[in-house]
């Protein structure tokens, strides 16, 4: 079978001829891949080599976001069976400490965790993928072909329950009665903007594309409120929007989304989703953020990876936007390639238009 990856020492991606996986376990799925999203972190394990192989070995195989249809199941497997869509769950907990050991890897404390397509596991884009059921998530069949979307849903999910743990220290606090601003528009930002929006929540967005790019009509079209920041610095922000109970962040941290703290509301919270990147210094006043951290009870946090209850909430608010916004999630999906095009599909340039292309193996 075929298989993206990248080789030690390279900065290209390349097609790999691999045999096909077999169940070796009672517990294991056979899954033919159906479709494996095109990720930010894809290309920058590419441009940068970064490629943290399985040990022993030389290249990665690359891609986190998939659903798969089962094309076979050990005997111990329960509750797939033949022909269901599972999407997979990327990282693998170290087994060592308390949070891996109940499921939630996400808050691993020994930082011995692999990830599929990133972190000394191989990733997602083969023909054919075998993992253990507790790895696998099932996807109804009328999600199947957006499903690729479920792993960059579940890291917002990820970041909603973080939120509602926090701020439930406020008495009667209301995650659907508050405002929130959503900084990015990649798939990560979509996700955060739909899925506020599902829930009922103001939501407004900044971004840099004039009113005529397709990701604003979108946002507009989920009910956001657009705000462009070519024209307009925190100051203004503040006097035309007022302040924010909660920001998501998702562009990777540039100078901006160090400003935004400016404009966080009283009993605010902030939460990090994106890796800053290059060499640019980012300043703040400290001391005036800490002064508003205190006197206004802020917090801002860091919010990294996603397991199986967000995976599941994450299908299930999937559902509600897919029925709410008119199979909007189709159209966030902007490209399909086909496996020989996976040049294309992880050029470092993204065409007009471009918000997510995912590498179709197999059509839904
Ligand atoms: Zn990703
Ligand atoms: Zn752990």
């Amino acid at each position: 079978m075929q298989a993206i990856g990248i080789r030690k020492g390279r900065k290209e991606a390349e097609l790999f001829s691999l045999p096909e996986p077999k169940i070796s376990r009672p517990d294991e799925v056979l899954l033919e891949m159906a479709s494996v999203g095109v990720c930010l972190t894809d290309k920058d394990i590419i441009e940068n080599s970064l490629v943290d192989s399985p040990p022993g070995e030389d290249r990665l195989i690359i891609g986190h976001e998939a659903v798969g249809r089962v094309a076979g199941v050990g005997k111990a497997v329960r509750w797939l069976k033949k022909g269901d869509y599972a999407s997979i769950i990327a990282r693998h907990g170290c087994n060592i400490c308390q949070p891996c050991k109940t499921g939630r890897s996400d808050y691993c404390e020994t930082g011995l965790y692999t990830s599929s397509g990133q972190h000394k596991r191989h990733g997602f884009n083969m023909e054919y993928y075998v993992e253990s059921e507790s790895y696998l998530v099932k996807v109804p069949d009328k999600l199947a072909d957006v499903a690729a979307l479920v792993e960059p849903f579940s890291i917002i999910e990820k970041a909603l329950e973080q939120i509602e743990h926090i701020q439930g220290r406020i008495p009667t606090y209301r995650l659907e009665k508050r405002k929130a601003l959503v900084f990015g528009m990649g798939s990560v930002g979509m996700a955060a903007i739909a899925t506020l929006r599902a829930r009922g929540i103001e939501t407004h967005v900044l971004g840099r594309r004039g009113p005529e790019d397709i990701k604003v009509k979108l946002v507009k079209e989920m009910g956001a409120k657009y705000i462009n920041i070519r024209e307009k610095n925190v100051i203004d922000i503040r006097k035309e929007h007022g302040t924010f109970d909660i920001i998501i962040e998702a562009t990777g941290a540039t100078q901006m989304v160090i400003d935004l703290i400016e404009i966080m509301g009283r009993n605010g919270i902030y939460v990090f989703l994106g890796i800053p990147k290059g060499a640019e210094e980012l300043c703040f006043n400290i001391k005036g953020m800490i002064n508003k951290l205190v006197r206004q009870n802020l917090v801002i946090c860091g919010s990294v990876n996603s397991q199986r209850p967000h995976f599941e909430a994450a299908i299930t608010d999937m559902a509600a936007i897919q029925k709410k916004y008119n199979n909007v999630l189709n159209r966030i999906i902007t490209e399909r390639y086909n496996i020989k095009d996976y040049k294309k599909a992880f050029a470092p340039d993204e065409g007009e238009g471009h918000i997510k292309a995912v590498i179709e193996y197999k059509k839904v």
